[in-house]
C-alpha cells in the first residue's frame, strides 16, 4: 500500500476543478505551467499537458492548419479587461450570455482554449468553428484525448453560460469519454462523481488490460488515504468540496 496525503489546497487545483458563477477559481498560487497553444502564435498560452494533448489532436484529426486558437490563458487582468470592453461594446445582456466574470472565467486556469476555422475575419468573442467536416472529426475525437465542449446547446440552465461552440477546456481522460457517452455537462459529472466515495464502489472505465477506477474524497480536512502500490495515480481537485482519483490498474494487480 501506499500513502496518499491530501491537503484542503488540493481542492482547488488539476484538470477537473469546476469554475462557473458560482464557484471561482481560487488557485491564485501561479503554481501551472504554461506553454504556447500552437507555436505559430506564441502568445495564446495554455497549462502544459493541455497543450501536448490538443498538439496531438489537431494532428491526428488533420486540423494544424485549419483551426487556429483563438483564446487561452488569461490573467485576472485580462479577464477583467474582456469584461468590461465587452460591456462597453455590446452591454448587458450580451456579456452576461458569453463572457465569464472575473475570477469565474476557466481560461484563468489555463485549461481552456477558444478555436476557430482559419478564415480572413474572425470574431474574437464568438469565434466560428463548424460542426461538419473536419471540424467535426475534431470534435468527436476530442473526448478521447481529455477534451470537452463545455458549453453545449442544451445546457445552458446548468452552465450558466450560453451555447459556445468554440469553447474546449481540458479535463482528461478518461473523464472526457464518460461526459461525452453520458451527454454530460462539467457540473453533471461533478455531481455524479460523489456517488463513487473512496470506500465505496468506484467508477470504472476500461482500457486494453488496464482498469480505470475512479473515486471521490469529500475533504472535510487534510486526509490520508492507502491505494494499492503499483497503481497510476491522478488527482484533481472538483473546486467545490472534494477531491477526485483516478487510479490506473493492470488486470493482475
Ligand atoms: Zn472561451
Amino acid at each position: 500500500m501506499t500513502e496518499l496525503r491530501l491537503c484542503r489546497e488540493d481542492i482547488y487545483q488539476g484538470s477537473l476543478i469546476l469554475i462557473n458563477k458560482e464557484f471561482d477559481y481560487k488557485n491564485t498560487e501561479k503554481n501551472i505551467s504554461l506553454v504556447p497553444a500552437d507555436t505559430d502564435y506564441p502568445e495564446i498560452l495554455l497549462e502544459c499537458k493541455a497543450s501536448s494533448v490538443l498538439a496531438r489532436l489537431m494532428k491526428d484529426t488533420g486540423c494544424e492548419k485549419e483551426i487556429v486558437p483563438i483564446s487561452g490563458y488569461r490573467s485576472l487582468q485580462d479577464q477583467t479587461d474582456i469584461y468590461r470592453s465587452s460591456m462597453t461594446e455590446y452591454g448587458a445582456e450580451f456579456t452576461t450570455k458569453y463572457v465569464a466574470l472575473p475570477n469565474h472565467s476557466e481560461h484563468q486556469s489555463g485549461l481552456a482554449i477558444d478555436l476557430a476555422k482559419r478564415q480572413p475575419e474572425i470574431d474574437f468573442i464568438r469565434p466560428y468553428l463548424p460542426y461538419e467536416g473536419r471540424y467535426g472529426d475534431f470534435r468527436r475525437k476530442a473526448p478521447d484525448y481529455g477534451f470537452i465542449e463545455r458549453y453545449q446547446s442544451g445546457k445552458e440552465k446548468i452552465t450558466g453560460i450560453a451555447h459556445e461552440p468554440w469553447h474546449f477546456r481540458y479535463i482528461g481522460w478518461p473523464h472526457s469519454k464518460i461526459m461525452a457517452e453520458q451527454g454530460l455537462s462539467l457540473e453533471e459529472y461533478i455531481i455524479l462523481i460523489r456517488e463513487y466515495p473512496y470506500k465505496r464502489r468506484h467508477l470504472v472505465q476500461r482500457k486494453g488490460r488496464q482498469n480505470v477506477e475512479i473515486f471521490f474524497l469529500p475533504m472535510g480536512e487534510d486526509t490520508e488515504i492507502d491505494l494499492p502500490e503499483h497503481a497510476l495515480i491522478q488527482q484533481s481537485g472538483n473546486n467545490v468540496d472534494g477531491v477526485i482519483i483516478t487510479m490506473w490498474r493492470k488486470d493482475h494487480d
